[in-house]
């Protein structure tokens, strides 16, 4: 099976055993933009703890910016990597006051999704996949991040090479995901990977997609 049907057939075959995600609609931009920041290494809930704790000290954008960082660091301890993360956040601000004239990234939604991605990593500190969550969640755009779940599947499935970094996986997979898929897709895949396909001990008994799995041939088929 080439490689663009064999994505769809995964896409269909998981939409029949999990379902269609659909997208809730805008979000604010920058705000989407911090919560992925803040959610590197750490769960759903440590991460929604830390941005009210962060948003409840530090109500606008420009306190956050004009804070102490230890203060700031203080405030987001729960979800780990602090100094970094505060560093992060504080440095991509003061980055888009000097860019854009104010703390906000609603202009976003008038550009094209190339030229936004473009925008965005120009910003050392903002990968590919952080551009590609907050595109993807906050402006519903057809982009498709890479997170450490569909890296491990998409692999499996031999879909993208198993030397293939996270970084370079989203520029290799986009080519192939059926058009307009992405956000289901990307749902589903971590969805997939928490509940049956974990990196661990993945519960291949109960997975529809074995005949198409390099991992399943190597490793269960006896
Ligand atoms: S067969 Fe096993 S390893 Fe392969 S995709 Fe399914 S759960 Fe994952």
């Amino acid at each position: 099976m080439k490689l663009k049907q064999k994505a769809e057939y995964i896409s269909d075959t998981l939409e029949k055993l999990l379902g269609l995600p659909t997208w809730d609609g805008t979000e604010d931009v920058l705000e989407c933009l911090i919560l992925t920041i803040l959610s590197q290494n750490t769960t759903d809930v440590s991460r929604d703890k830390g941005y009210v704790q962060l948003r409840n000290k530090f109500p606008t954008w420009e306190d956050v910016l004009n804070a102490d960082a230890d203060a700031v660091e203080e405030t987001i301890r729960i979800v780990g990597l602090g100094q970094q993360k505060t560093k992060t956040i504080k440095n991509f601000l003061s980055w888009l006051k000097t860019e854009h004239g104010e703390l906000s990234l609603e202009f976003i939604h008038d550009m094209k999704t190339e030229d936004a991605l473009e925008f965005l990593c120009q910003h050392k500190g903002i990968g590919i996949k952080t551009a590609s969550v907050t595109l993807s969640f906050a402006c519903g755009r057809d982009v498709f991040p890479v997170d450490t779940h569909i890296l491990r599947i998409s692999k499996r499935l031999g879909l993208i090479p198993q030397n293939c970094s996270a970084e370079k996986a989203h520029y290799v997979l986009p080519p192939i995901i059926p058009k307009g898929k992405t956000y289901p897709f990307h749902m589903n895949l971590i969805y997939f990977g928490r509940q049956i396909c974990n990196a661990r001990k993945p519960l291949c008994e109960k997975c529809p997609l074995t005949d198409e799995c390099l991992y399943f041939k190597e490793n269960m088929q006896t």
